[in-house]
């Protein structure tokens, strides 16, 4: 295992990067409770991110090695990935597949052309000194992507631009107390950089995004989607400025987040703060600043580097790549059922509920099971019903996640036709549900046989308890005859009581009318 000691350049660099915080922003954090709410109204917000995810190919992008979250430090390394001279990067195809996918699931026209940008940095976690890219010319462009918005109609967010590149290293500051520790694991691991247009308005639009994204390359299987692990990252440009202005702010970026959530919480802050600090007379720098989740604020990390500090230039190693119309068509055939079909599908042609509809595309795994319960019932809103309350309750009680539950679709579509048969009650099948998942290799209609939940809808049976129910109460029988029409309900009740929840109550309620009227 290769390991950099590096104590004496990072406290260095750390003091030099919290350096910036001035006095100035640190009494403005006190201030915000005694200003007037009604300064807000009169900014207006503008928002672009910027979204890197991993790509899940077998091997990094520009070579062989292979990578996997966790693995032991700087054992996924090879000579190409830790930059030693005289070594050259190769194209991955499958980079270029997977980031069409996505291309064309955001909407994007795909460049036929790939070529390929070093992008210089100086960073310890970076062997090389620069970082494989795509600078002028992204694979994707012109693209779009839509939100939902609670009580709103969707709203269209603009992708300005996908682009390929490469991941750096790790660096870990808090695994040793003096040392900076550096897993070279990560570097050279394919990602894509998904660039927003400026047209997100608040925190909340922000989030709503990115679930898009999450659930994207989730449905495409390109990334795992997972932001606490770093597969998926997101920066957060805010400005702000006067309503109706056409110029923009000065934007100020926002990184290291590590929730959706906290995306949303680090915007609504920065609002807040750049339209304070406005108000109280200063310039908005245009800077790096990073979230501390514990706080809810955003500190200065950094003040931002122009383009032109990275020194893009061609990449002289690697021959630009085409991208032909047969490759893009080819991928298209390939692609699957992505949420927004599902949505109009289960809308438009199952006549489910937009909310309905919603959550069974929420993920790629409970639309499949859903399709799949369908294939065994045709009776579409139980099938939603079941997987949308039962099933997902069960999975959230045991923090299972839908690909592990254990219990196929077919049954529980035996389930659902056990109730449409009459064979059991709604009530009755959660028991068969819950004894299911205990017991998955006995058939629904078994299960429910031994439990002794079988409705009773022969009407010998049924006809005993009503008998009995009419006996024990003839004054009620009195208050029936003489008009009062509800007391069946009542008389239901005592029916159900007595076959201890085994009267079908379709036929029963039938016949304890008929018996009443003969009284
Ligand atoms: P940079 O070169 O600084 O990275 P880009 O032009 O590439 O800037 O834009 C990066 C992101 O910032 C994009 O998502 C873009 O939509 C967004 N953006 C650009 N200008 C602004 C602004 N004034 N306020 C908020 N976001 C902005
Ligand atoms: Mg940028």
């Amino acid at each position: 295992m290769i390991q950099f000691k590096l104590g004496a350049i990072t406290s260095k660099l750390k003091n030099s990067l919290f350096s910036h915080i001035s006095i100035k922003q640190k009494t403005l954090f006190c201030a915000p409770e005694k200003m007037s709410e009604s300064i807000y109204d009169k900014y207006e917000t503008v928002i672009g991110l910027e979204v890197h995810t991993q790509m899940l190919t077998k091997s990094k992008a520009y070579c062989a090695d292979e990578y996997e979250y966790g693995s032991h430090p700087n054992t996924q390394v090879s000579p190409i990935s830790l930059g030693h001279p005289g070594t050259l990067p190769k194209h991955n195809i499958e980079v270029v597949k997977y980031a069409v996918k996505m291309g064309l699931a955001c909407n994007c026209h795909i460049a036929e052309w790939q070529h390929y940008a070093r992008k210089n940095y100086f960073y310890a976690d970076l062997p090389k000194g620069y970082q494989i890219t795509q600078d002028k010319t992204p694979i994707c462009t012109d693209g779009f992507l839509e939100i939902k918005l609670k009580d709103k109609p969707a709203k269209k967010i603009g992708i300005t631009r996908i682009h390929m590149e490469e991941d750096s290293g790790k660096s870990m500051h808090d695994q040793d107390v003096y040392d900076t520790l550096i897993d070279l694991n990560r570097a050279g691991v394919p990602l894509i950089e998904i660039v927003s247009e400026p047209d997100i308005k608040t925190g909340e639009e922000a989030y709503q995004y990115l679930t898009e994204i999450k659930k994207l390359v989730k449905y495409l299987d390109i990334c795992d989607g997972n932001m606490e692990e770093g597969s998926l990252r997101c920066d957060a440009n805010v400005s702000v400025m006067l309503k109706g202005s056409k110029v923009f702010g000065t934007k100020v970026e926002v990184k290291n987040m590590n929730s959706f959530k906290n995306v949303e919480r680090s915007i609504d802050f920065e609002v807040k703060r750049q339209i304070e600090a406005i108000e109280a007379g200063e310039t908005i720098v245009q800077e790096t600043r990073t979230f501390d989740a514990q706080k809810g604020i955003t500190i200065t990390l950094r003040s931002k580097e122009g383009a032109a500090d990275y020194r893009y230039f061609p990449e002289p190693d690697l021959p630009p790549l085409r991208v032909t119309q047969e490759f893009v068509d080819e991928i298209k055939l390939q692609m699957p059922a992505l949420p927004k079909a599902l949505f109009e599908k289960y809308t438009k042609e199952l006549g489910l509920n937009d909310y309905d509809a919603n959550v069974l595309t929420e993920s790629k795994e409970v639309a499949a099971y859903f399709e799949e319960i369908l294939q065994f019932t045709k009776n579409t809103k139980a099938a939603a019903n079941w997987l949308m309350t039962a099933v997902k309750g069960y999975l959230n009680e045991q923090a299972v996640n839908m690909e592990d539950f254990i219990l196929k679709p077919k049954q529980i579509a035996e389930i659902i036709a056990l109730i449409d048969d009459g064979k059991v009650s709604s009530s009755a099948a959660q028991k068969v549900f819950l004894s299911m998942v205990e017991n998955t290799h006995e058939s629904a209609e078994n299960i429910a046989k031994q439990l002794n939940l079988i409705q009773e809808s022969n009407s010998d049976e049924l006809q005993k308890w009503i008998d009995e129910a009419i006996a024990a109460n003839p004054a009620k029988v009195a208050e029936y005859k003489a008009g009062k029409q509800s007391l069946v309900g009542m008389f239901m009740g005592d029916v159900m009581k007595l076959s201890k929840g085994k009267a079908d109550p379709k036929i029963a309620s039938k016949l304890v009318k008929e018996s009443l009227d003969k009284q």
